[in-house]
C-alpha cells in the first residue's frame, strides 16, 4: 500500500516537485493524448521557461497570465512561474476580447502565455496595457504526434519571432533557484464571477495550494500514486487544485486531452487507465449519452468525484446502476480553492428524506461550517447561508477591499450557497442565494424542480427560473433539453411535476431546447437561460 496522504514534508508544489525530479525522475508526469513526459522531462522545459520568464523581466510577485486549454504547458508554466515566485493567472482561453481586457487591466501581467492560433488576437489586447507583457506561444500539438483532429484546432502555425515553450534552449540548470515562492506568498489568482458578476481575482497562497491538493490523498487510500484524468480544464479550481495539483502532490499522472470530448475521453481512458477524476455532472452526463461508453471504462477508477453543480439523484443513480461505480459527489467553489465538501469514499449518496436531493457530503478534514439565517447561526435541519472556514481558502479578492469585508468574517467566506446540515454534519444544498424564485411569497428553489424534472425519463437536461409575473411577482419557468429521440409535451411534464411537487413550484411554461447554455466548466448558466 503506497501512503499518498502527504507531500512528503514539502512545503510548497514546487518544492514537491523539485523532491520527485530528484528522486525519480524516470517518473511519468503528463501523458497529453497519444504522448507522454516523465517529471525529468517536465523539469527540463520548466527550467527553460523560468529561465525566459527572468530574461524578459518576470520576477517574484509578478503575475503571468495563462491562456490555456488542458495541455502539458500549463504544468510546465505554472511550475516555471513559481520556480521564481510569479503568481500564475489561468484564465480560460474561450473568453471574448471585450471580457480578457478587463481581466488582463485588473491583474495588470508581465508575462501571458496562449497557444500560437490566438497570438494575434491577444497580442493586440496586450497592446493596450500601459506595461507591454512579455508573450510565449504554445503549440497545441506539441509532445504528441497523432495530432487527434476530433480535438485539436489546425495545426501549429509558427509565428515569427516569438518564442514557444516546447522550442525554447535547453538550460544547464536554474541560474537563480532561490526566488522560488515560499508558503506564504500567492500562488494563483483566479478569477471567478459564479455565472453572473463582474469577474474577480481570488488570491491563492502556495500553503492553502498545498493543503488542497493533498486533499483527495487524505480522503482516500490510493494503492499506487493516482493516475489522474482531467476532466475539468485546469484554468478552473477544480482542474488546478484537484487534478494538476492533486496528481503532482502524490506523485502520480496527469492525463491530458486538450479539452472534453466524449469520444476522445474514452480512448484516452482506455489508453492510460486512470484512477481519479472530478468531473462535473454534465461532463458524466455526456458520457453516459455516448453510444460507445462502456462499464469497462470505468473499471480503473478508485474513486470519482463530481462538483461544481448540483447532481440529479436519478443520473447519479442511473451511473451506479450502469457502470457498477458511484458518483461522490463533492462541493468547493473557486473562493475554497477545491473542495470543503465531500462524501466519504465508504459512504454511497447519502439523500435528504425531505427533499430526495443528494448531499454534497461532510466538510474535509479542518474545515468548519455553519449555517447562518437573519438572526444568526442555525440549528441542524434549518435552511441558511452556508459560510465554511478552513485553511485551504483564499486571502481575499485582488484589489476589491469592499467586497472581501463582505465576503470574509472573521475568518469564515460567506460561500452565497444556500442549504441545510443535519444532524450527523451532511450538508444539502437549497440553491444559489440569488437564484431563489420568489411566486405569490412563496420561495422556489430552482433546483428542487430541476431534480423533479430530471427524474423524467424524457429529460436530458433542465433549468428553471423565475420570470416577471404581473400577478405572482414571478413565476416559474422551465427550459429543458431532450434525450435523443425522445418526445413528450409540456402537457406530459406538467403532469410529471404536479404530481412531485408543491403546485406553487409546479412550472407555469415549459419550453423545449436542443441544448441549454453552459460555462466550459458544465454548469448550466441559468442567467442566460433566464
Ligand atoms: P465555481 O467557483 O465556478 O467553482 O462555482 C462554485 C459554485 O458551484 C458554488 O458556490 C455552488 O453554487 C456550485 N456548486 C459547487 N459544487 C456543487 C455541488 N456539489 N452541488 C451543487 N452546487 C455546487
Amino acid at each position: 500500500m503506497h501512503a499518498t496522504t502527504s507531500a512528503d514534508g514539502a512545503s510548497t508544489l514546487e518544492a514537491r516537485f523539485r523532491q520527485i525530479v530528484d528522486a525519480t525522475p524516470e517518473a511519468s508526469f503528463l501523458r497529453y493524448l497519444d504522448g507522454a513526459l516523465t517529471y525529468g522531462e517536465v523539469d527540463g522545459r520548466v527550467s527553460a521557461l523560468s529561465d525566459w520568464l527572468r530574461t524578459h523581466g518576470v520576477s517574484h510577485g509578478d503575475r503571468v497570465i495563462l491562456l490555456l486549454q488542458n495541455v502539458p504547458d500549463f504544468a510546465i508554466a505554472v511550475l516555471a512561474s513559481w520556480r521564481i515566485g510569479a503568481i500564475v493567472v489561468p484564465i480560460n482561453p474561450m473568453y471574448q476580447d471585450r471580457e480578457l481586457t478587463g481581466m488582463f487591466a485588473d491583474c495588470e501581467p508581465a508575462a501571458i502565455v496562449c497557444h500560437d492560433g490566438e497570438h494575434g488576437r491577444i497580442a493586440a489586447i496586450a497592446a493596450c496595457l500601459a506595461h507591454r507583457p512579455a508573450i510565449i506561444l504554445s503549440g497545441s500539438r506539441d509532445y504528441q504526434s497523432g495530432d487527434d483532429e476530433r480535438v485539436l484546432p489546425p495545426a501549429t502555425t509558427v509565428v515569427d519571432g516569438v518564442a514557444r515553450i516546447a522550442l525554447l534552449p535547453a538550460v544547464e540548470a536554474d541560474a537563480a533557484p532561490g526566488d522560488s515562492a515560499l508558503p506564504t506568498d500567492l500562488g494563483l489568482l483566479l478569477y471567478t464571477s459564479g455565472t453572473t458578476g463582474r469577474p474577480k481575482g481570488a488570491m491563492h497562497r502556495h500553503d492553502a495550494l498545498l493543503v488542497n491538493a493533498i486533499l483527495p490523498l487524505r480522503w482516500h487510500r490510493f494503492s499506487q500514486p493516482p493516475t489522474v484524468y482531467a476532466m475539468a480544464p485546469l484554468f478552473h479550481i477544480t482542474g488546478f487544485s484537484l487534478h494538476f495539483g492533486t496528481a503532482l502532490a502524490a506523485g502520480g499522472s496527469l492525463c491530458l486531452t486538450y479539452r472534453f470530448q466524449p469520444d476522445v475521453v474514452l480512448d484516452m481512458i482506455e489508453r492510460t487507465r486512470p484512477s481519479f477524476t472530478v468531473g462535473s455532472i454534465t461532463a458524466f452526463m455526456a458520457l453516459m449519452n455516448h453510444p460507445d461508453t462502456r462499464a469497462d471504462h470505468f473499471g480503473s477508477f478508485e474513486m470519482i468525484w463530481s462538483g461544481g453543480a448540483p447532481v440529479p439523484p436519478a443520473v447519479a443513480a442511473e451511473f451506479a446502476r450502469r457502470f457498477g461505480k458511484t458518483l461522490h459527489v463533492a462541493y468547493g467553489m473557486t473562493e475554497t480553492g477545491g473542495a470543503t465538501h465531500a462524501t466519504p469514499p465508504d459512504r454511497g449518496r447519502q439523500i435528504d428524506p425531505a427533499s430526495g436531493s443528494i448531499s454534497v457530503g461532510i466538510p474535509v478534514p479542518d474545515t468548519f461550517q455553519r449555517i447562518v439565517g437573519d438572526e444568526g447561526e442555525v440549528p441542524a435541519g434549518e435552511t441558511g447561508e452556508l459560510w465554511v472556514k478552513a485553511p485551504q481558502l483564499m486571502t481575499g479578492y485582488w484589489h476589491r477591499p469592499e467586497e472581501n469585508a463582505v465576503t470574509l468574517v472573521d475568518g469564515w467566506l460567506r460561500t452565497g450557497d444556500i442549504g441545510k446540515v443535519d444532524a450527523d454534519g451532511w450538508l444539502y444544498l437549497v440553491d444559489r442565494k440569488k437564484d431563489m424564485i420568489i411566486a405569490s411569497g412563496f420561495k422556489v428553489w430552482p433546483r428542487e424542480v430541476e431534480d423533479v424534472l430530471y427524474d423524467h425519463p424524457a429529460v436530458r437536461e433542465a433549468a428553471v427560473v423565475g420570470i416577471p409575473d404581473s400577478y405572482r411577482g414571478e413565476t416559474v419557468k422551465a427550459v429543458v433539453s431532450l434525450k435523443p429521440g425522445a418526445t413528450v409535451d409540456a402537457a406530459d411534464l406538467e403532469a410529471h411535476c404536479r404530481a412531485n411537487l408543491a403546485s406553487y413550484k409546479v412550472p407555469r411554461f415549459f419550453e423545449f431546447l436542443d441544448d441549454l447554455p453552459k460555462t466550459l466548466t458544465g454548469k448550466i448558466i441559468r442567467a442566460a437561460v433566464r
